[in-house]
């Protein structure tokens, strides 16, 4: 079986010039790693090439949710929530421990948001759309069962409640597992790998150039087909095509808040809207709560977004307001991230306003790009994008149809949420006992996790982390610390207090497998410590 190894990266890069590939897609985000996979189950001949680690984009700073979009039942947009809703139960059995089912509170006010009956026939609706099963369909709740429910709400203009299904999950793993199922069928995938030209003949795309990040020298790729999947930079590569006409992008920010679960223990994930109209999630996950997100316009540095303090302020006043009780303050946020939704602009709507719907380019060139859409939609969207490809460059080719609801991601056969929990079970025994770091570890990396523990040397000291880098390195491609604390893990955001104690632990096994200098460690030590900085450091 094909792993996504570091060990093949420098091999893969090699080997590049010398293959005709049918498909290459630029940008490993969900969007990227989705039609990898897609059209490599179908039969052809698949190579991605990401700048920077995988989910390195929006693709590790969204809300992670596996979500219809409720609040697009209200800006009408039926299909949309027709399409993503029942995508989430698909999701949820392709991989059941990364995306588990997460029951939504929605608080309904006096003199705000929308009366009971609104909201009762509203969520029925969005039921019926998405194909919920009866047992997960929308509670309506009286006001007493509402603020049981949830004892921290501001008690004096609610009026009663619902509860009703969704999905969260971690981005950044949900698109590694994707991008690695799509290696296992044959992709060739490289990270940090940077597209920095375009070759054409009689005025079609042939090729691209590209900068190995890492190893610092420049090579080139071809192909039949070539789909741009970067989103927040997909007009940069349209620029580069000399394309950009017509639609263009319009990108709009949206940050998190990381507090302690003591700052703000809510019991539940909860929808609230706050004065200004807008919908704020408040979402438990194990020891601590994020809160998100913002919309605002944004024109700044794609490479270099970060939460403002009027980002933060807006947020802390919206959770001060619907819980008063936690008066949290700027120095509660444990952590933080800051990411760009890649909307399609249209004349004179607002950020919030702004469909969220996928759109596909196509350019004389040949060259397709995709943006939009939402990390929920990515298997629907990869389905359009190859049966786009196949379309425009192989009709007289034969490939098998898509059949990507039925690839588990992950491990195949571990498909089904009543699997996850005796699995854990197994874990914590294997740890002694150790339900936290079962729960950790299974969470994180399902069935994997015996790759992990199997992985341990007996000998050494933080033997757990240990292994878990060298899983991160020989089978998910991490190449840099970062890429572990923040991508693989999630622990900058989830378990940031863990950082000092384990960060010359992980630069060590780094270190150790890429043969680094001290100058080297230094170097890439300093990013971890200044991402754990940034991400307090509100200016
Ligand atoms: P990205 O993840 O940004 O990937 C594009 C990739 O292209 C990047 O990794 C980039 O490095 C790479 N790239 C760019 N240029 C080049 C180049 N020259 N060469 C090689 N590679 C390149 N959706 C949901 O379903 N649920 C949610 O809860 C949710 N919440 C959200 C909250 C926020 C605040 C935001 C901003 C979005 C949210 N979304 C949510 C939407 C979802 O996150 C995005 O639709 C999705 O992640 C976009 O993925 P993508 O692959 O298209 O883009």
């Amino acid at each position: 079986m094909r792993v996504l190894s570091a060990s093949q990266r420098s091999a893969a890069i090699h080997q590049f010039p010398s293959t005709n590939y049918d498909l290459i897609i630029i940008g490993g985000g969900i969007t990227g790693a989705g039609i990898a996979l897609d059209a490599a189950t179908r039969g052809l001949k698949v190579a991605l090439v990401e700048k920077n680690d995988f989910a390195y984009g929006t693709s590790s700073r969204s809300t992670k949710l596996i979500h219809g979009g409720l609040r697009y039942l209200k800006q009408l947009e039926f299909g949309l929530v027709k399409e993503v809703g029942s995508e989430r139960a698909v999701v949820h059995r392709l991989a059941p421990h990364l995306v588990v089912p997460e029951k939504m509170l929605l608080p309904l006010y006096e003199r705000r948001g929308f009366g009971s009956l609104l909201t009762s026939l509203g969520l029925k609706l969005y039921d019926w759309l998405a194909g919920v099963k009866p047992e997960d369909q929308r509670k309506m709740l009286t006001r007493s069962q509402t603020l049981a429910q949830e004892p921290l709400l501001k008690q004096d203009d609610v009026k009663g409640g619902a509860i009703y299904a969704e999905y969260r999950t971690d981005d950044a793993r949900l698109t590694t597992e994707i991008v690695k199922t799509a290696a296992r069928f044959g992709a060739d995938i490289v990270n940090y790998c940077k597209v920095t030209g375009f070759q054409y003949a009689d005025g079609r795309l042939t090729g691209l150039e590209l900068h190995d990040e890492i190893g610092g020298t420049t090579t080139e790729i071809h192909g039949n087909a070539v789909v741009s999947a970067a989103g927040p930079w997909v007009d940069h590569l349209r620029e580069m095509d000399q394309s950009k006409q017509g639609k263009y992008l319009h990108l709009t920010k949206g940050i998190h808040l990381v507090l302690p679960t003591g700052k703000l223990p809510v019991r539940q994930a909860i929808y609230f809207d706050v004065e200004d109209g807008r919908m704020i999630f408040a979402i438990p996950r194990g020891r601590i709560t994020y809160v998100g997100t913002t919309d605002t316009n944004y024109s700044g540095d794609v490479d270099a977004v970060r939460a403002t303090k009027v980002d933060a302020e807006y947020l802390v006043n919206a959770v001060n307001r619907t819980f008063p009780s936690a008066n949290i303050g700027l120095s509660d946020i444990e952590s933080s991230w800051a990411g760009l939704r890649p909307l399609i602009h249209e004349e004179g709507k607002s950020a919030s306003e702004l469909s969220r719907k996928d759109e596909i380019f196509q350019s004389h060139s040949g060259l397709i790009s995709i943006a939009g859409g939402k990390l929920t939609g990515y298997r629907k969207m990869a389905e359009r994008v190859v049966d786009l490809v196949i379309e425009t460059h192989f009709k007289q080719r034969e490939f098998r149809p898509c059949t990507t609801d039925r690839i588990a991601l992950v491990t195949p056969g571990f498909d089904n949420y009543s699997l996850v929990e005796p699995y854990r079970r197994k874990v914590a025994a294997k740890l002694g006992g150790d339900l936290q770091t079962a729960d950790y570890l299974v969470g994180n990396y399902g069935m994997q996790t015996d790759t992990i523990i199997d992985g341990v040397h007996a000998e050494e000291d933080d033997k757990l982390v240990r292994s878990e880098v060298r899983f991160a390195i020989e089978h998910e491609m991490a190449m840099k610390p970062v890429d572990f604390i923040v991508r693989r893990t999630g622990i900058l955001y989830f378990y940031k207090h863990r950082i000092s104690s384990i960060l010359e632990t992980v630069m060590s096994e780094f270190g150790r497998r890429f043969n680094w200098s001290r100058e080297m460690l230094d170097v890439e030590r300093n990013k971890v410590l200044e991402a754990a900085r940034d991400v307090v450091n509100f200016v």
